[in-house]
């Protein structure tokens, strides 16, 4: 008789069902979302990041499941070049380049979405939900279908933003499912994609798009990167593209659940002295110590 494969979940990218028995492409493999060059790059293996729950995850346990056919067609597609792109050629990019960025970070997007449905919100409580449901994970067609390369039209907003290499660690993480953003600093490259915003707030369809305009801004330090996030979080409001939960991480960020949610009914989208006002009060969630005077953004 023989034994029972184990089972070992669902590819994070094409959903087929993967075993400890399956051979080829449907063979299962980890795929560290947040990726090992980076945490080559930045010494991460051992250091951890805070989740909703207040609980910590060592970076080296941040991975979801992935078929072997998906995994080399990610490396290849993206992952490579996303390397490249971060760690040597300094922005501007062209814009075949920036879609590889926004796919890429939507692969990360989706694969701290996938690993939150095996995550407890409350450490403590044998009975709590998960930080995410599965039900969202299966509803995300969509945003399954920009990570493997599916979806050509304009699909996400992507900021880069000249950072200070040296200020903190060099690194920092930040996502949130309030906004569907996601924010990752590597070096001297800041990158804040809004995932699924049908470019919006890209092409300046909100007032908020002057504050996070790429070309007044830098390069920034650490907290100023963070309330990049914050202005990025208030834009997503303004553009009533946000949801309500939040999942906040990073290797100085404190994790605080937030229950406000956006729905604004400005005809035109709010005057920028509201989002300004919107993204000072996000950036209590955003950073604990943030001052606002640390940050001279444009006015
Ligand atoms: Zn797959």
């Amino acid at each position: 008789m023989s034994k029972k494969p184990a089972d070992r979940g669902l590819c994070f990218c094409c959903q087929k069902p993967l075993t400890s028995a399956t051979v080829g492409g449907d063979k299962f493999t980890k795929e560290h979302y947040i990726p090992q060059w980076l945490f080559k790059r930045h010494g991460l293996r051992q250091q951890t990041m805070d989740l909703p729950s207040k609980a910590e995850i060592a970076y080296g346990h941040l991975w979801v499941p992935c078929c072997e056919a998906c995994n080399g067609q990610l490396n290849t597609e993206i992952e490579e070049r996303a390397r490249v792109l971060i760690t040597s050629v300094p922005p501007p990019w062209s814009e075949e380049d920036r879609q590889i960025m926004k796919r890429w970070l939507a692969k990360v997007y989706l694969g701290v979405r996938v690993r939150a449905t095996t995550l407890p919100l409350d450490q403590k409580d044998p009975t709590s939900p998960t930080i995410a449901d599965q039900r969202e994970i299966d509803e995300a067609v969509l945003l399954r279908m920009v990570v493997q390369g599916l979806v050509t039209v304009p699909h996400s907003s992507l900021f880069v933003y000249e950072c200070d290499p040296n200020d903190g660690d060099g690194f920092d993480f930040f996502s949130s499912d309030v906004a569907n953003l996601v924010l990752v600093r590597s070096g001297s490259v800041g990158l804040a994609c809004m995932v699924l915003d049908g470019q919006l707030i890209e092409t300046g369809m909100t007032p908020a798009h002057p504050l996070l305009s790429e070309a007044t801004l830098g390069p920034l330090n650490a907290v100023s990167f963070r309330m990049v996030a914050a202005y990025a979080m208030a834009a997503c409001a303004a553009a009533d593209v946000s949801h309500d939960a939040i999942y906040v991480s990073g290797t100085d960020g404190q994790p605080r659940p937030l229950s406000v949610r956006f729905t604004p009914h400005w005809t035109s989208g709010p005057p920028a002295a509201q989002v300004r006002e919107m993204a000072m009060a996000m950036a209590e969630t955003v950073a604990a110590d943030v001052q606002w005077s640390d940050f001279n953004p444009p006015q």
